[in-house]
């Protein structure tokens, strides 16, 4: 696991003003993204408070020199698969080189001002090209308050705590935050009806998850020993499986998610490092004692002792009124990470425990994180039971699912005491009427 060192300093500032007290992006962040500014093309860029800072101009005003060249080409390109490829190592050394570059009393602060951009005159892009997408459904009261809706005696199947459930996600419908969402038109078949309609989901939904990025990965048919699975992680993000529940509960059966999903995922641009959440790592939530031991290939001390993630996640809504209005968007939920059954290392351990290969730029979503009561709850199926017991907004509109207009935004923070808080930017995109 990865070790403090002066890159988390709590007292460390940055000559960015707008860094210092940053509430995503202070100097002990230091996440990467895909940027492009005033039209220009795609650059490799590092967040830092309202700015970003261009890599390639960097390495072409010489601030990388002395680094490994793979390094520096590396953060040349226009998407981040390159990089993930190469794993820990150059990974800390260009936080270490960021960090000093950027904190108060950098003795080549005028060359790195050169490499500055307004964060707000910039798009920001997916950061890497995604050859697969896989989704998993780790979040325990996710997967028990789903279970109850439709299996009120037996919510948990019994494999869950066994084995971590997941399915095959669509790499191309994957959007970075800021794009919006077209509800999906599919069958649908009301419960008391004989036959399916096709028509616009009248249950569109959201789902809180996380989203983790893979660095080098396994050649197919080599397994990720679950001592080594940490490794093999470039970062996080936070992401939005959007779900047609009624597209989804008509065409599930016998094969599981499939329209009702592909439609759109929605992920927060910026990836922030395993080295970035360091001081936000605690054990993994102990499993309860009349659960099952696990197999053998999903046991390591290591990974219970520090395998998990200490972060708060937020669900905000905005809708068309509220947007009319002037309000702020209003927090539906705060859920929290201690809530995944499995560990990110279980995760990659059991999908590559086949044989299947993980590449640089494949992303993992761990299910929808859901705590245990109607505040922490990680998507609308369960907030309001099915539908059946809207939500009131405190301006006086209520949902049960989606509308059009509708803009949700996920946020995440890593807080605590002794360290600079840090959080992943924004996952947003607002839902227009279906075509
Ligand atoms: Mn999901």
């Amino acid at each position: 696991m990865t070790r403090l060192d002066q890159t988390h300093n709590p007292k460390l500032e940055s000559w960015v003003h707008s860094a210092n007290g940053h509430l995503d992006f202070p100097i002990q962040n230091l996440p990467l993204g895909v940027v492009s500014s005033n039209n220009g093309s795609p650059r490799i860029s590092v967040a830092i408070g309202n700015q970003v800072f261009d890599l390639r101009k960097a390495v072409a005003v010489g601030l990388f020199k002395g680094q490994c060249s793979k390094l520096e080409e590396a953060v040349s390109g226009e998407t981040l698969n390159s990089f993930m490829a190469l794993g820990e190592g150059p990974r800390q050394a260009l936080r270490v080189r960021m960090s000093e570059l950027l904190a108060r009393g950098a003795s080549e602060q005028d060359r790195a001002e050169s490499c500055l951009h307004d964060a707000d005159n910039c798009t920001m892009h997916l950061p890497a090209i995604i050859g697969d997408y896989t989704d998993f459904y780790v979040g325990i009261h996710h997967a028990t308050n789903v279970g109850n809706q439709f299996r009120p005696d037996n919510p948990l199947l019994p494999n869950y705590k066994h084995i971590p459930i997941g399915y095959h996600g669509r790499a191309s419908s994957i959007c970075p935050s800021g794009a919006a969402v077209r509800r999906p038109k599919g069958q649908l078949k009301q419960p008391e009806a004989l036959e399916p309609q096709f028509g616009p989901s009248q249950r569109l939904d959201y789902e809180l998850e996380l989203g983790v990025w893979m660095g080098p990965g396994n050649s197919l048919g080599q397994p990720i020993k679950i001592a080594k699975a940490a490794e093999h992680v470039a970062g996080y993000c936070l992401l939005n499986d959007w779900s047609a529940r009624d597209i989804q509960a008509w065409e599930y059966q016998p094969l599981g998610p499939f329209l009702g999903k592909s439609f759109a995922t929605t992920l927060s641009p910026w990836l922030v490092t395993p080295e970035a959440l360091a001081p936000f790592r605690m054990p993994q939530t102990p499993r309860g004692e009349s659960d099952p031991a696990v197999l053998p290939y999903l046991a390591s001390a290591t990974d219970q002792r520090e395998g998990g993630l200490d972060l708060k996640l937020e669900v905000l809504l905005l809708t068309a009124r509220m947007r009319e209005q002037q309000l702020a968007p209003q927090r539906l939920t705060l859920s929290h990470t201690c809530h995944m059954y499995w560990s990110v290392a279980q995760m990659i351990a059991h999908h590559t425990s086949n044989g299947c290969n993980l590449r640089p730029g494949d992303i993992l979503g761990t299910g929808t994180i859901s705590g245990v009561d109607r505040t922490s709850y990680g998507s609308m199926l369960e907030i309001s039971g099915g539908g059946k017991n809207p939500i009131s907004l405190a301006n006086g509109e209520e949902r049960s699912f989606i509308e059009d207009g509708d803009e949700i935004i996920l946020r995440a923070h890593g807080v605590r005491n002794g360290y600079v808080s840090i959080g992943f930017g924004e996952c947003r995109a607002k839902v227009l009427p279906a075509i």
